[in-house]
This record gives structure tokens, sequence and C-alpha cells, in this order.
């Protein structure tokens, strides 16, 4: 995919990469980890590094994770490795996550070459969990499950279903080919799980938490058995202009709230927030640990949680 003007108007807006080795994975964690049948399982989640997404989305946060240039080949096996070594003993039927901060299914990201290499270093894990494009996904998603020991699930972002929004975001994603991908994943037997946005850009803010509840509400429709809430973070020199010009306003902590509440209650398959520096979030400072930990009760039991009662923003309300 070529890298359209507007891909590199926004590139350009970017603070300057940090340089990576290829061989070395960013980073390691282990957690537990509730699965669609509503156990808590233990998970590790490898970011690795590899080639930078072609998408250029407008929100994306993820490219400074990346090299310029093509993941060599062989250095993929060679991270997962160095993360096992780093995580120590993986306990057998663990969940993991690939996440290379671009497409698994790009050849230039994960090379082909390395997917037996790859699939040979899983055997002890009941799911393998990889991150893709919509549009990237096709045949090649049976042919590594089929290399597997577990179940392949592939994470796609669907970000939003707003019909303005969606195609502002740059993602080049349409809600036909999000559909497309996840029947074929179907058909395949492969895992679904998305990652819709809160907080996205162009969507006026009093409809944030209706349109991340709608959004997960089309992507369970459309066989994800696990979607996660990720609130947009700045950071990032686009969303900084699109703030500016009043068509950007960064959630808060309580909007998270309402919207993984408000997901919840449709009642369709397991949501979750995503809380990685959620601290960082906007927003009351009187509540926002009390509603931080809540969610992160409420991603591992999934219910029964009550509310969180501020005096300062609950009586501003
Ligand atoms: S598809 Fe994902 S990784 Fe690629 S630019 Fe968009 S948000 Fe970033
Ligand atoms: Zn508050």
């Amino acid at each position: 995919m070529s890298i359209s003007s507007e891909d590199q108007r926004i590139r350009q807006l970017r603070p300057a990469k940090r340089p990576l080795d290829a061989w070395r994975p960013i980073g390691v964690q282990q957690e537990v980890e509730r699965n669609a049948e509503g156990d808590l399982v233990p998970c590790a989640t490898i970011f690795l590094t590899g080639r930078e997404c072609p998408f250029t989305c407008v929100f994306c946060d993820l490219w400074q994770y990346t090299l310029d240039g093509p993941t060599p080949p062989g250095a993929i096996p060679a991270q997962i490795s160095q993360a096992f070594e780093d995580l120590g003993e993986i306990p057998s039927g663990a969940t993991i996550k690939l996440y290379n901060a671009s497409n698994f299914f790009d050849d230039k990201a994960v090379p082909r070459a390395d997917w037996s290499a790859i699939a040979e270093l899983l055997t002890s894990c009941s799911r393998v969990v990889v991150e893709c494009h919509p549009r990237l996904v096709g045949d090649g998603c049976r042919e590594f499950a089929e290399l597997l020991q577990g179940r392949l699930e592939v994470a796609m972002g669907l970000e939003t279903v707003h019909p303005v929004a969606l195609p502002r975001l740059n993602k080049k994603l349409s809600l036909e080919s999000f559909g497309r991908a996840a029947t074929l994943l179907q058909s395949f037997g492969v895992g679904i799980r998305s990652f819709v946005l809160v907080g996205a850009p162009f969507i006026p803010e009093a409809e944030m938490v209706e349109w991340a509840i709608r959004s997960v509400d089309y992507a369970q429709q459309h066989g994800s058995k696990m979607v996660s809430l990720i609130p947009v973070r700045s950071g990032n020199g686009e969303m900084q202009r699109l703030a500016d010009l009043g068509v950007s306003s960064p959630p808060t902590v309580k909007l998270l709230e309402e919207a993984l509440d408000g997901a919840m209650r449709l009642d369709q398959g397991v949501v979750l927030a995503d809380l990685w520096d959620a601290e960082n979030l906007g927003g009351c400072s009187e509540c926002r640990r009390a509603r931080i930990e809540r969610m992160d009760r409420l991603n591992r039991d999934g219910s029964g949680q009550p509310p969180v009662t501020c005096p300062v923003c609950d009586r501003a309300d």
C-alpha cells in the first residue's frame, strides 16, 4: 500500500521516533484476563518490534513502537524467545497476545517465512491473539491458524461505527470491509476481538458514550466475543491539530466508565476497558482513582460493582 499525501501530512506532525532494536521486543506483560466463558485465564502480552503500519490513522499512537523499514527475517521468532526468557515460566494453556503495533498479516511486518518458527514457539498456548487491519485479513489467517496448536484469535480495530467519523479517521476502513473480514474469520473458525475508541475525533462530546456503545454492539453482532474500549490518547501532532480545530476532545475517565457500563449492559459478550495510562486521562481528579479501580474490577469480574459517587463531579452534573 502506498503512502498518500494525507498520510505524509499526518506523519510530518508527529514527534521524532526513538530508534529501536529489531531483535528485541518492546516489552512483555503478564496478567489474568476474563475469557468469553467468564473464566479468568493467565495471559501474556508480547509487544513486538516491527515494521510500521501503512494505514496512518489520525489517532494512532502505535507508530512510535515501530521500525521505519521491513522487519528483518528471523527477528520476530528471536523476540518471542527473548520475551519467554524475560517472562519466566508461562503456565500451560495460557493466552499469548502477539501485538506488533501494526498488522500481523503484513508480510513486511511479520515475514511469512517466520510463521512456522513462531508457531513452534507457541505450542503450549491455548489461544494466540494477533492484531490486524480488517483489509489485510485473508487466507493467510487460515494458514497461520492451521500451524498453531491453540486457537487463533484476530484483534481488529473497528474504532467507531459513526458514519461521519469513521471515514475521517484515515483508517481506510468501511463497515463493509470490517464485516467481510469478520465473516471470513468466522468461516475459518478463527476468533475475533475488536477495539472500539472512546473519544474518537469528529464525534461531539455529548454523543461519545452513545457511539462507543453502538460500536461495541456492531462488533458483537459481527462475532466479536471480546471488545476492548480504547480511550483516544493525545500526544500525536494530528490529534492536537484536531483539538485546536474544535473537532476532537480527549475522553475523561468518567466518560470511559460510562461507555464501559453501557456496553456491559448490552450483555452480548466480554467488554474490557483499556486502562493503560488511564491515570493521564482528563476529568475530575477527586474520583479518578476510584473510577479506574472500579473499571479494573469490572474487567476482572464482569459485573457487580457499585457505582462511584463523587462529591465534586456528580454534583456538577
Ligand atoms: S490501523 Fe492501527 S496500527 Fe495502523 S495506523 Fe491505524 S491505529 Fe495505527
Ligand atoms: Zn469526580
